[in-house]
């Protein structure tokens, strides 16, 4: 039977996220033919509607509110409650993002239904959709069906491929108007810290450095291979406490998971801790000078030399490609 699925939508600084496509792209297969609405919230974001579009929703419920500029817990649970009340469907999707993890379980309990989160792939549509997701930090993969409506998912970033987008596509835009209430205020919300640009849980590559780089100044070479390749700098915390690195880098179990493209270890040990973080990266290459270092147990390439020697030879053929 087909369904209605909400998405909610992510901006940040004028611009979706990526998840906003992947979770499209899951409704899509939960909904079976079924309506797929985008929820987009901010302020002055109507101008975003048309991606959401072109990434394959069939309508877009708008709220703007000077509150939801940022994202509280407390204004975006408000605007989410009241969308699902107006649309009424069976399922709401949501990036396994920082906003999504936060979100989802605040608005499923309001709601008294059930959350499947961090969803890395959906077997099946509609009613027979069952969801693939990581437990045991990666370590096993458990599949999962809806026991509850309507049925709150996450989607794990880089995991479930968007639909083609089909430029110049267009729908319907429907604004709802949200009293949001009690709100705390907030101060000051986001403070950069310098990724250059790209952002980690969402880069198709990652250049990652652990205690084996040495040093701040070590870092430099995988900054510039990071640069060259479009990606993004990651860390260990090994590298993080010897304060090689802002702890924002860190990849593993207490620190980001993500599942880039490439993930290029570089001087990494590969702790258990670390892989929970990264081993479902698509392609993993390893840089070690120990031969038996966990890191190949994971890697599909491995270079077995030092990283000081490695890096540069590195650098220089891909700048020649
Ligand atoms: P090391 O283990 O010291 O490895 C350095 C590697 O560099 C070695 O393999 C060495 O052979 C190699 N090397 C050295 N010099 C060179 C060279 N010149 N060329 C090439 N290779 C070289 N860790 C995380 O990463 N993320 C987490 O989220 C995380 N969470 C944790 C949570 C808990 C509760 C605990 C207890 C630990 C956690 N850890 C985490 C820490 C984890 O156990 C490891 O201590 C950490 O990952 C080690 O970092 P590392 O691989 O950079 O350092």
């Amino acid at each position: 039977m087909s369904k209605k699925v909400v998405v909610l939508a992510e901006a940040r600084e004028g611009a979706l996220r990526n998840v906003s496509f992947e979770a499209i792209s899951a409704a899509k297969k939960i909904s079976d033919g079924g309506e797929v609405v985008a929820a987009l919230f901010g302020q002055d974001v109507s101008g975003l509607a048309n991606s959401l579009f072109e990434y394959g929703a069939d309508r877009v419920v708008l709220v703007e509110h000077p509150h939801l500029n940022f994202y509280t817990a407390d204004g975006y649970s408000q605007a989410l409650l009241a969308v699902v009340d107006q649309e009424k469907p069976e399922a709401i999707v949501l990036g396994h993002t920082a906003l999504g993890k936060d979100l989802s379980p605040k608005v499923a309990s309001r709601l008294q239904t059930g959350l499947i989160s961090d969803v890395t792939s959906i077997e099946g549509e509609g009613d027979d959709a069952q969801f693939i997701r990581p437990i045991y930090s990666g370590k096993a993969f458990e599949k999962v069906e809806a026991a509850s409506e309507p049925l709150f998912v996450t989607v794990r970033p880089n995991n479930i491929e968007p639909l083609e987008a089909e430029a110049g596509k267009t729908g319907t835009v429907d604004t709802l108007s949200v009293d949001i209430t009690n709100l705390r205020t907030v101060v000051e919300n986001v403070i950069r810290k310098a990724t250059d640009g790209v952002d980690l849980s969402e880069a198709k590559v990652i250049v990652s450095g652990g205690r084996g780089v040495k040093s701040e100044e070590g870092f430099a070479p995988l900054k510039e291979l990071a640069n060259l390749l479009g990606g993004a700098v990651g860390a260990s915390r090994g590298a993080c406490d010897a304060e090689y690195c802002d702890y924002s880098l860190q990849i593993g179990q207490t620190g980001k998971v993500v599942t880039p493209d490439l993930y290029i270890a570089v001087g990494i040990s590969g702790a258990i801790q670390h892989l929970a973080g990264m081993s479902n990266s698509k392609i993993i290459v390893a840089i070690n000078k120990d031969p038996e270092a966990n890191i190949f147990k994971v890697a599909d390439y491995g270079i077995v030399g030092d990283l000081f020697e490695v890096m540069p030879l590195l650098i220089e053929e891909v700048k020649a490609l």
